[in-house]
């Protein structure tokens, strides 16, 4: 059984509920870890990501968990970095002080919109379309192309352990409506991302809140992490919960997957460090 969820986030950030709500339902979902993954705070206005000025409070209320669960539940302290390359330096700033034990690094802001402002592609598909349309000019290749080169710059940039939602870009793909991911241009930029991060020796994330969106299928796509095992990528399996009740949402389907695919260990973080153990 699958009994780690590491990307989680919770009032800090645009999660809903205490952090203690979502220990309490890893514990009845029968898991042994969890990980804190809040939004990392960004350098410019938004109504998503956790703000630097409560950073202390996390990281302390964090601690204060992982005391009070030891022995019943691993706690640990971790962040979801956004990587936006023009921002990383200033962004890293703020978070270097603290002494996180894993970063997840995940990708949500491609170029610019209209007003200067970074673009995020996830809000909702009307922005998705209007960014499509003001940015690369209604070119879906050039939009997901730029995606996928963000996502090899994340991994050569090497400070994070997981890379989250590999395939985010399909986000609102669900029918393939956008592109397809048989077309050779798109397997291409995927297998290209693949190999940057299996040189930069990332985890790679099966994200199931693919399954809870539009898409209704896991992050990455199924053919993209037998191409993971193909490669040795180490995958993590996480539910990206932005609920407590998210804390182990398609688990299930998760692990038959996996199973199906060949693959029995995922990646696990004990005190000397990540390592693949069997579930
Ligand atoms: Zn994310
Ligand atoms: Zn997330």
């Amino acid at each position: 059984m699958l009994t780690t969820s590491y990307h989680t986030h919770n009032r800090y950030c645009d999660g809903e509920g205490e952090i203690a709500e979502y220990l309490e339902a890893a514990l009845d979902a029968g898991l042994e870890a969890i990980g804190i993954s809040s939004h990392s705070p960004l350098t410019f206005p938004n109504d998503f990501a956790m703000r630097a000025g409560d950073l202390p409070a996390y990281c302390a209320e964090v601690e204060r968990l992982r005391k009070s669960y030891a022995g019943r539940l691993r706690v640990h302290l971790g962040m979801e970095f956004d990587f936006i390359p023009e921002y990383a330096a200033p962004m890293w700033e703020i978070v270097a002080p603290f002494r996180f034990e894993f970063m997840i690094g995940g990708v949500h802001f491609i170029g610019h919109d209209a007003a200067g402002a970074p673009w995020a592609f996830d809000f909702t598909r009307q922005r998705f379309e209007q960014g499509l349309r003001e940015i690369f000019g209604g070119d879906t290749r050039a939009l997901v192309s730029a995606y996928y080169e963000r996502v090899r710059s994340l991994a050569e940039w090497g400070r994070v352990a997981i890379l989250a939602h590999l395939d985010h870009i399909k986000t609102w793909n669900g029918d393939g409506r956008y592109f397809s991911e048989d077309e050779g241009w798109y397997r291409d930029e995927v297998e290209a991302t693949l190999r940057a991060c299996a040189q930069a020796g990332l985890i790679v994330e099966v994200n199931t809140s693919g399954w809870r969106g539009s898409s209704a299928r896991p992050h990455p796509s199924p053919w993209i992490i037998r191409r993971c095992l193909d490669l040795e990528i180490p995958l993590v399996v996480t539910a990206d919960a932005h609920q407590p009740e998210h804390i182990a949402a398609f688990y299930a389907e998760a692990e038959a997957m996996l199973r199906e695919a060949g693959c029995s260990a995922t990646a696990v973080l004990r005190e000397e460090g990540w390592r693949m153990e069997r579930f």
